[in-house]
């Protein structure tokens, strides 16, 4: 039999009123926050909630405040009736996909700032853009009062100031942060993909390319960060039109650069292709801390 829909909810009223009856009912909720344009990066945290919790909801809103004004939010993808049959087939129960004026309400003014963990990579690059993710996380984890919610590896870095936010602000949700999903020739899947021309795609399989690489060349026993950093970014080189943001091997909990590998590390870059910002990243494990 087909799946119904899930239920469409717009106004915070409206979720707080469809989880109260779910959670009279004594039932468990999964929380996946999206920006829309669904993948199947995004469907399995979807499916990741449905096997941990009773009821799942995905919340789609494109957060104007995590975007600089040079940035892209007024092409970010919007694909709203392919995301509801999407999450139709998954089987999510309740979508929140609210307007801009219901969740910055004229007047909002606070915003949540991580520290150390969110200042390197991303947040070199991006200097307002945690402050924005962290501010629309937090508010919708108090919109929904979730249980549990699911995040991508593929923001990796995101997943670890969230992490730290929860912590610090005794936040009272679980987190859990799920596998990357790549498309069969190895490029992490992201809605920003959509931007890339058919050349430019092919070119983008540099990113993962380069993290195989690394894996390759901590097998092989080099452990020297600059000297694995410096042969992906040749690699990255190789290709016309590719604009390094950074390749850094960073310490997986706090994403403060390495300069040896003495344990599990996060190889992280953030690639220009044909104008489009890719980000990946790939755990990089010594033989030693298997
Ligand atoms: P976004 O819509 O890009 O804000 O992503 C929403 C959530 O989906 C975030 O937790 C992302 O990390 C996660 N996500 C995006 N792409 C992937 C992917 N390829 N594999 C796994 N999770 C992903």
């Amino acid at each position: 039999m087909p799946n119904t829909p899930p239920k469409l909810t717009r106004t915070v009223d409206e979720l707080r009123a469809a989880l109260a009856e779910v959670r009279r009912a004594g039932k468990t909720v999964g929380l996946v926050p999206t920006m829309g344009a669904l993948h199947e990066g995004h469907l399995s945290l979807v499916r990741a909630s449905k096997v941990e919790c009773d009821f799942t909801v995905v919340t789609i809103f494109v957060n104007p405040s995590q975007f600089a004004p040079t940035e892209d939010l007024d092409s970010y993808p919007r694909t709203f009736e392919a995301d509801m049959q999407a999450l139709t087939t998954c089987g999510a129960e309740l979508v929140f996909a609210p307007a801009d004026e219901e969740v910055y309400c004229s007047g909002h003014d606070t915003w949540v700032e991580v520290g150390g963990v969110a200042e390197p990579l991303e947040g070199e690059c991006r200097p307002a853009f945690f402050r924005g993710v962290a501010t629309v996380v937090l508010k919708l984890f108090n919109m929904a009062r979730a249980d549990v919610a699911f995040f991508g590896q593929k923001d990796y870095q995101q997943a670890q100031v969230i992490k730290q936010m929860v912590r610090d602000l005794n936040v009272p949700i679980e987190i859990r942060v799920c596998p990357i999903v790549r498309a069969p020739d190895g490029l992490a899947m992201s809605s920003r993909n959509a931007y890339l021309s058919s050349e430019a795609r092919v070119r983008a399989l540099v990113l993962w390319r380069s993290l195989r690489l690394a894996q390759d060349l901590v097998a092989a026993g080099e452990r020297d960060a600059k000297a694995i950093t410096e042969k992906m970014r040749e690699v990255i080189l190789t290709v016309e039109d590719a604009q390094v943001n950074y390749v850094t091997l960073a310490d997986p909990e706090t994403l403060q650069p390495v300069s040896r590998i003495t344990g599990p590390t996060v190889a992280a870059l953030a690639v220009r292709i044909e104008g489009t910002r890719l980000i990946d990243n790939h755990i990089l494990t010594p033989v030693e801390a298997i």
